[in-house]
C-alpha cells in the first residue's frame, strides 16, 4: 500500500534575489543542508510509516487467511508445523516451540520447533542427545495457570526455571549460553475452557517481542481452528468406527408371516448371501424356499409357539447357489389384538465360520487323539513335583497312551495321578532332574538312556506343554542297542579270531603252548572271565587233564590239581552231545558232583565248550568267573563255540605235525639203520663169501696137506651155512613185511619142544662151558597148545642162539609156564646183558647194542625183529628184561589156541 507523500513548505533560497555574500552562501549551504536533513528525515519517517503499514497489513492478511489455510491442512501435525513456521516468519531471532496439551494426563508434548537454524543449538541437541521433539513433559501448575489466561506472557526467570525438572539445569544453561537467550515468552492456545496447545518463544540477539496483540490474535484464531480440526478428527474416528461396525454386521433382521411369506428383511441380506440376494428380491417370497432341510421351519414354529420366542435356535438355510449356511435364529411371535400370532420377527446369524472352526477343532482333536492312541511311541504327560526348596523331587503321571502301557507294562488306570517314585521307586534321580528342568525351564530335551527299573533302553524326547508339566515321547531302543552292541561285539570277536588264528600261522612247535595260553588270555579277557583253560579229555577212561590255563591277576591257578581227574558224568554226557556246559550261578546248583568240584574253586559262573573231532569230544575249553557273577549272552556262547573249534583245529594240526615229525624222525632212523645194515650186510655176506672163495682155492692147492684140505672144506661149509642163515633171515623179514608168511596151526606139545631144543643146543652150550637147563626141569603135565610149532621154534632158536652168543659163563634157562589162556616161554641167561637205553628198541630191525666198529659177536640185528613179528602173528606178545653184566631174559606169551 502506498501512502501519499505530503507537500513540502517553500525554502528561503527560492525567495531571495540579488548578489550573494560569502555569508549568504554559507547560510544558504547551511540552510540547504538543514533542509536536506529535514527532507531525509521526512523521507525516513515516510518509509518507516510505509513499512509499518505494510507490516500491519501483512499481519492482518495472515490473520485473515489463517483459518482457511489451516483448515486445508489434513491433520494436526500439519497445523502445528504451520503455526510454528508462520510465527517464525514474523519473529526473527526467536525459537518457537509448539506443544500439544493433554489435559487428562496433564502433559504437554513438544510437536514442532522453528527457528533452530542456529547450528550451535543443533550441535547441543546432537551432543547431549537432547532432541525434545516428540517428547512429553509434565504440565506444571504455574505454567498451566498463565497458559489458561490466553495472554502472551513474558516469563520472569531463566531457562532452567522455565523447563523445571524436564531439562537438566546443565543443558538448560548450555542452551541459554549457546543461543544467547534473551527472553522467554509463552502463550496458551485454548478454546473455551480447554487448553489445547502451548507456544513458547525463546528470543536471542537481544530481541524483544512487541507484537503481543498480533500473537494473541493469531493464537486465538489458531485455537478455533485446532479445536475445529480436533472435533473433525473425533467425528471422523467415530464415523469410521460405526462404519466398521455397520460393515461387519452380517446379521439379518426379518419379519415373516406365519405361513412363511417374507414381509421384510434388512439390507444386510446382501452381505449375508454374499451378494446373491437383495432385500427387494426376497420380500414376498416364502421362507420355506430358504430352508435347507424339510421340516425345519415346522420345528422352529412349534418351538416358537411353545415359548413365544426362541434364542439361538440352530437351523440350516441355503443360499441362492445352493450353499448351506448354518445359522442361529433368535425370534419371537408378534400377536394381533385378538391374541393370535400375527407374524414372526427375528434375526438370523451366520455361524458358518464358527461351525468350521468347531469342525476343524473337532477334527484336529480327533486327529491328535488317534495319534495319541495309535502312535508307536510311548507318550506320557506329567506334572513335576518340587520339594520346599523348589527342586524337582518326583513327578506325577497325568496321562499315558497305549504304546506307553505296552512298552512299560504299566497300566494307565493304575498309574494315572500317581507319583513315579510310588510306581517305580528305583527310578534313577537322573530322570527326575532331567524332566524337572524341562518342566521348569520349558527347554526341550532329547536323551538316550537305560532304565534299570524297566530293564530297557529308551530314546526320549521331553518337552513342556505348559509350566510345571512335561510330556515325554519315547521309543524302546533296547533291541537296537542290543543289535548294535552285538554287532560291535561280533566285529571285535572276528578281530580276535583273526588275531588268534594268525598267531598260530608258521608257529614253531616250541612256541605253541605259550601261544595257546596267550589266546586263552585274549578270549578270557574278551568275555570278561577270570580264568580260561583247555582240558584234554579221554573218552575211554573218562579222565581229563588241564593242559593250558590263563588266570587273571589274583586268581588262583588250578592246573596242577587237575591232571588226570575224572570228568563228571553229567559233563561227559553234555560234551558227547557236542553241547555247551553253562552254569550261570554255581551257588544255585543243587548239591552234587558238579557243585562240589566248582564251589571250592570259588567259581561263580562258568561256561565250557567241547572241542569236537570227527564227532568225538577230545577236550574242552572253559571260562570261569570267580570275582563276580557273569551271565553269558547267546552270542558270547556262540562265539566261544567258534573259538573252541578254532583251538581244536590248531590242536589237530599240532598233533599231525607231531606225527609227521615223529614219522620223519623214524624214517631218518630207519634210513640210518638201513645204512648200518647195508654196511653190516656187505661185511656179513662178504666175510663168509671171502672165506668160501679163499678156502675153495686152498682146497685144491697141492701145497697143503690132505688133512688141511679137509679143514678148509669144513670152513667152506661153515661159511656157506653162515651165508645161508643171513640170506634166510633177510628172506624171512622180507616175507613178513610183504605179509607172505602163513601160520599153520597144529597141536604142539610144549614140553616136548623144549626138551628137543635143549638137546639140540646142549652141545654148543657146553662147548662154551655154559649150563643149558630147563624150567621146570621135570615137567609133569604135558602142555598142549594149538599153534605153529615151526614159528615158535624159530623164535626160541633165535633167543637161545643169542644167549649162547652173549654169555661167557653161567647158565641158560629154557622155561615155560601157563595160565588159563596163555603159555609163556622164556630164555634166561647170565650173559653180558643189555643197557637200559636199548630196552625199548631192541626188537626193532637192525638194532644191535654193539656197533659196526666194535663188532665182536657178529649177527645182523634181524633176529629179534623177526621174532617179534612171528610172535605177533601167533597172537602173542614179546618182551625182555635185562641188566648189564648180570644177564637177560627174553620172553613171549602166546594163546593156548
Ligand atoms: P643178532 O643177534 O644177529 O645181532 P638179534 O636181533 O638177535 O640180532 O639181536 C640183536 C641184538 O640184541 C644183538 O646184537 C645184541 O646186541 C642184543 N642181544 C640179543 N640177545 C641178547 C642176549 N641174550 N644177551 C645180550 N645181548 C643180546
Amino acid at each position: 500500500m502506498h501512502k501519499k507523500v505530503e507537500d513540502q513548505p517553500e525554502s528561503n533560497i527560492f525567495v531571495k534575489s540579488g548578489s550573494l555574500t560569502e555569508d549568504d552562501y554559507i547560510r544558504i549551504i547551511h540552510d540547504l543542508e538543514a533542509h536536506q536533513v529535514q527532507l531525509e528525515m521526512q523521507i525516513g519517517k515516510l518509509s518507516l510509516q510505509e513499512e509499518n503499514a505494510v507490516r500491519v497489513s501483512e499481519r492482518f492478511k495472515v490473520l485473515r487467511d489463517l483459518s482457511s489455510e489451516i483448515l486445508d491442512l489434513h491433520d494436526l501435525d500439519g497445523i502445528y508445523s504451520y503455526i510454528a513456521a508462520t510465527l517464525h516468519k514474523y519473529l526473527p531471532d526467536t525459537i518457537i516451540l509448539v506443544h500439544s496439551v493433554d489435559e487428562e494426563t496433564k502433559t504437554v508434548r513438544l510437536e514442532k520447533i522453528a527457528g533452530i537454524g542456529n547450528k550451535f543449538l543443533n550441535q547441543v541437541f546432537q551432543v547431549s542427545g537432547f532432541n525434545p521433539t516428540g517428547k512429553k513433559f509434565k504440565l506444571i501448575n504455574t505454567h498451566d495457570m498463565y497458559l489458561r489466561s490466553g495472554d502472551f506472557i513474558e516469563f520472569q526467570g531463566n531457562l532452567a526455571e522455565f523447563a523445571a525438572s524436564d531439562v537438566s539445569p546443565v543443558i538448560a544453561r548450555t542452551i541459554e549460553k549457546l543461543i544467547g537467550l534473551h527472553k522467554i515468552y509463552t502463550i496458551g492456545i485454548k478454546k473455551e475452557e480447554h487448553l489445547l496447545a502451548a507456544i513458547h518463544f525463546f528470543t536471542f540477539n537481544n530481541r524483544v517481542i512487541y507484537d503481543r496483540s498480533f500473537i494473541e490474535a493469531f493464537v486465538k484464531q489458531a485455537g478455533i481452528v485446532i479445536q475445529k480440526k480436533m472435533a473433525e478428527n473425533a467425528l471422523k474416528a467415530s464415523e469410521e468406527k460405526y462404519r466398521n461396525i455397520f460393515e461387519n454386521v452380517q446379521d439379518v433382521y426379518y419379519e415373516s408371516a406365519i405361513d412363511g411369506t417374507i414381509l421384510d428383511v434388512s439390507p444386510s441380506i446382501k452381505a449375508f448371501s454374499k451378494g446373491l440376494y437383495t432385500r427387494e428380491e426376497l420380500v414376498g417370497k416364502s421362507m420355506y424356499d430358504l430352508y435347507a432341510n424339510d421340516g425345519e421351519r415346522e420345528s422352529l414354529l412349534s418351538a416358537l409357539r411353545e415359548n413365544g420366542e426362541i434364542l439361538d435356535y440352530e437351523i440350516f438355510l441355503k443360499n441362492k447357489d445352493g450353499l448351506v449356511i448354518p445359522c442361529l435364529v433368535s425370534s419371537k411371535l408378534v400377536f394381533d389384538a385378538s391374541g393370535r400370532p400375527k407374524k414372526i420377527v427375528g434375526s438370523v446369524h451366520n455361524i458358518t465360520k464358527r461351525k468350521n472352526t468347531e469342525e476343524s477343532l473337532r477334527e484336529s482333536e480327533e486327529r491328535y487323539r488317534s495319534l495319541f492312541t495309535e502312535m508307536h511311541e510311548g507318550f506320557a504327560l506329567h506334572e513335576i513335583i518340587c520339594d520346599e526348596s523348589g527342586r524337582p523331587c518326583d513327578y506325577r503321571f497325568l496321562e499315558v497312551n497305549p504304546a506307553f502301557e505296552k512298552m512299560t507294562g504299566l497300566r494307565a488306570d493304575d498309574i494315572r495321578g500317581k507319583r513315579i517314585l510310588e510306581v517305580l521307586p528305583s527310578t534313577e534321580s537322573y530322570w527326575i532332574d532331567t524332566y524337572g528342568s524341562v518342566a521348569l525351564t520349558g527347554q526341550f530335551t532329547e536323551v538316550e538312556n537305560y532304565s534299570e527299573a524297566l530293564g530297557k533302553y529308551f530314546h526320549v524326547v521331553a518337552f513342556s506343554p505348559m509350566k510345571n508339566q512335561f510330556a515325554t515321547v519315547f521309543s524302546d531302543i533296547t533291541e537296537n542297542r542290543q543289535v548294535q552292541e552285538q554287532l560291535i561285539m561280533q566285529s571285535k570277536f572276528r578281530q580276535l579270531l583273526i588275531e588268534i588264528s594268525s598267531a598260530f600261522i608258521n608257529l614253531s612247535l616250541e612256541d605253541v603252548d605259550a601261544t595257546i595260553i596267550q589266546s586263552l588270555e585274549l578270549m578270557g579277557k574278551f568275555v570278561g572271565a577270570d580264568r580260561a583253560y583247555i582240558f584234554d579229555f579221554d573218552d575211554k577212561s573218562g579222565l581229563c587233564t588241564n593242559t593250558h590255563e590263563w588266570c587273571e591277576d589274583g586268581i588262583e591257578a588250578q592246573k596242577d590239581n587237575l591232571q588226570n581227574v575224572p570228568l563228571s558224568h553229567e559233563w561227559i554226557g553234555t560234551f558227547r552231545g557236542a553241547e555247551v556246559v553253562y552254569i550261570d550261578d554255581v551257588l544255585a546248583l543243587q548239591a552234587g558232583e558238579t557243585r562240589s568240584v566248582l564251589e571250592p574253586q570259588g567259581i561263580k559262573s562258568l561256561v565250557a565248550v567241547p572241542m569236537m573231532d570227527k564227532g568225538f569230544c577230545i577236550g574242552f575249553i572253559g571260562f570261569d568267573s570267580v570275582k563276580q557273577h557273569h551271565t553269558y549272552s547267546v552270542t558270547e556262547k556262540q562265539l566261544l563255540i567258534v573259538s573252541a573249534q578254532l583251538l581244536v583245529n590248531i590242536k589237530l594240526r599240532i598233533q599231525s605235525d607231531e606225527i609227521i615229525i615223529a614219522a620223519k624222525e623214524k624214517a631218518e632212523e630207519n634210513d640210518r639203520l638201513k645204512s648200518a645194515f647195508l654196511a653190516n650186510m656187505s661185511h656179513e655176506i662178504r666175510t663168509p663169501l671171502n672165506a668160501i672163495i679163499g678156502f675153495a682155492e686152498l682146497v685144491v692147492d697141492p701145497y697143503f696137506e690132505e688133512e688141511q684140505h679137509a679143514e678148509f672144506a669144513q670152513m667152506i661149509s661153515e661159511s656157506g651155512n653162515n651165508l645161508l642163515s643171513i640170506i634166510s633171515d633177510i628172506m624171512d623179514l622180507s616175507k613178513i613185511e610183504a605179509g607172505q608168511i602163513d601160520i599153520q596151526k597144529r597141536k604142539v606139545e610144549v614140553n616136548q619142544l623144549m626138551a628137543s631144543l635143549k638137546k639140540e643146543f646142549s652141545h654148543k652150550a657146553s662147548q662154551k662151558g655154559i649150563e643149558l637147563r630147563l624150567s621146570p626141569s621135570n615137567p609133569k603135565d604135558e602142555i598142549l597148545i594149538e599153534s605153529d610149532e615151526t614159528k615158535i621154534r624159530q623164535v626160541l632158536v633165535n633167543f637161545i642162539g643169542n644167549s649162547i652168543k652173549f654169555t661167557e659163563n653161567g647158565f641158560i634157562e629154557l622155561g615155560i609156564s601157563r595160565t588159563d589162556t596163555h603159555v609163556q616161554f622164556h630164555v634166561k641167561d647170565t650173559g653180558i646183558g643189555i643197557p637200559e637205553a636199548y630196552h625199548d628198541k631192541i626188537f626193532e630191525r637192525f638194532r644191535q647194542v654193539e656197533t659196526a666198529h666194535t663188532r665182536k659177536y657178529g649177527g645182523n640185528g634181524l633176529g629179534l625183529a623177526i621174532s617179534k613179528s612171528l610172535v605177533e602173528l601167533l597172537g602173542g606178545t614179546i618182551w625182555m628184561e635185562s641188566e648189564v653184566g648180570k644177564g637177560s631174559s627174553f620172553n613171549f606169551s602166546i594163546p593156548l589156541k
